[in-house]
């Protein structure tokens, strides 16, 4: 039976975009039968796993190593910092029995892993020459999530979840580590090619004791943006609580300043429904799991030659660090094309019998179409620079990108068309909680913080709230 085409307005029909593409190009199912877990369809995992593995490859240049550390924490342990319990008291799964025996004691399974991590650093910092010690973990998270979940978006169990946590012996180290985490997710963002904002939190967005936090957001077709990472300060607000303590160089017995930062599988979602178009997906060669699909065009009489040639290519490429595979099924060649375009795939090789004889094959670019000859002596070589310049292509886009979708605002109404126009809005903010609260409320908006990245390119002399002076300038946005 002939595949029905992939055709949906991205732009204009997000949603429906968006959860038929999980359902149709093989990402995610969401018929698991516990609500708000998904299964991961093989060719969505692998596809988040080289996403995970570049980000790991960035922790680990930059000194951190990965641990391990259990999924079951004991209440009183979770407890210990009230704040951190009050936070996620509402959304943790507890396990209170195992096997027939009631617990003495339930467990909360997991949220996220700071009070798993730091009574183990309190047991591993002895002195000052353990630290800094910078630890990570790719490891699922459990949330009770009240709202409607969306995979890949808002789930109950966040499959993809890496967090890392460092303990440093002075303020000034942790800051600086801060630095490091940003550069990693801004590298990581640039890397993905979507469009993004970085901001400094608002303070009374913070944990309580922390220095600062720095959040990504991610802008969708829809004109909503969702938060994809965190980069935090926490000083000693964990180490107080937990004893994750040093002996000085004087001696003495200190507190150390923590710092901690995670992203998500939500990154997949954010690359996936920026590049892909109408006609379904479009993967970055370096994350796609299949990087190239050949699609033999067979004719009777050259029918064995041809599939013999598909697979000696394909075997050629994988020897050459090329995902290669060939589409062997009994479809014709059109519909295969439609298929393989609606899984993003990066480049399709047609090789029919006139090829063949030329020995050559017909390349394809997903994203703009672009075909062309390569000798098959020359394939493997030709490759890796059409997946190059593919690459560099839709990573160019994303910042100009952004920046067209910043409204400035020196006004509340101007806040309001911003918004209306699916923007991010820039607006002169005097910095107080009552006037992002009135343009909270007054938009259906969230007040973000202080853009980082992409700097204020327009001067905003005055509050757009109160016309007071504009301390700093602050970023409103639609959020998921
Ligand atoms: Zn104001």
């Amino acid at each position: 039976m002939a595949q029905e085409l992939f055709n949906i307005d991205k732009e204009k029909d997000f949603s429906e975009w968006y959860t038929e593409i999980l359902k149709r190009a093989d990402i995610a199912d969401v018929r698991y039968p516990v609500k708000g877990f998904i299964a991961y369809h093989p060719y969505g995992n692998s596809a988040m796993k080289k996403i995970m593995r570049y980000l790991e490859d960035g922790l680990e240049r930059t000194g951190h190593l990965e641990g391990r550390f259990p999924i079951f924490i004991p209440k009183s342990v979770f407890g210990k910092e009230a704040k951190h319990l009050a936070g996620f008291e509402e959304e943790v799964y507890w396990v209170n029995k195992a096997g027939l025996n009631n617990l003495e004691e339930p467990l909360v399974v997991r949220p996220t892993s700071e009070t798993a991590m730091y009574p183990m650093f309190s047991l591993w910092i002895r002195s000052y020459s353990d630290l800094p010690m910078r630890i990570f973990q790719t490891l699922p998270v459990y949330r009770y999530e009240t709202r409607a979940t969306r995979p890949l978006i808002r789930s109950r169990e966040i499959a993809w979840f890496n967090e890392a946590h460092t303990a440093h012996a002075t303020a000034e180290d942790a800051s600086k580590q801060m630095d490091v985490g940003r550069e990693l997710y801004n590298e990581l963002h640039h890397f993905l090619g979507v469009p993004y904002i970085e901001v400094k939190s608002p303070k009374w967005e913070l944990f309580p004791g922390a220095a600062e936090a720095y959040e990504y957001f991610v802008r969708f077709p829809d004109g909503r943006f969702l938060e994809s990472g965190s980069v935090n300060n926490l000083a000693q607000s964990f180490s107080k609580v937990y004893d994750v303590g040093f002996e000085g160089e004087d001696g003495e017995r200190h507190y150390a300043y923590q710092t901690c930062y995670g992203v998500s599988e939500r990154l997949l979602a954010c690359t996936m429904s920026y590049h892909g178009d109408n006609k379904g997906l479009i993967f970055l060669p370096e994350i796609a799991t299949i990087q190239v699909i050949i699609v033999p065009i067979l004719f009777e009489g050259a029918k064995d030659d041809i599939t013999k040639a598909a697979n000696k290519i394909q075997k050629e490429l994988w020897d050459n660090g090329i995902r290669a595979q060939v589409d062997n099924s009994d479809k014709r060649p059109g519909e295969k094309f439609y298929y393989w375009e609606m899984k993003g795939v990066p480049v399709r090789i047609e090789l029919g019998p006139k090829d063949l004889e030329k020995k050559s094959v017909m390349t394809v670019r997903r994203d703009t179409g672009e075909k062309k000859s390569v000798k098959i002596s020359g394939i493997k070589k030709e490759l890796p620079k059409i997946f190059e310049k593919m690459s560099k292509d839709m990573r160019v886009g994303a910042n100009d990108f952004m920046k067209k979708h910043i409204t400035y605002a020196r006004t509340m109404h101007e806040i309001e068309q911003g918004i209306k126009d699916k923007n991010a809005v820039y607006f002169g903010w005097c910095g107080l909680e009552k006037c992002a609260e009135d343009i909270e409320k007054g938009f259906a908006v969230t007040i973000i913080g202080e853009p980082q990245f992409p700097k204020p390119e327009k001067k905003l002399d005055s509050c757009a709230s109160c016309g007071n002076k504009a301390k700093v300038v602050g970023v409103a946005v639609k959020d998921y």
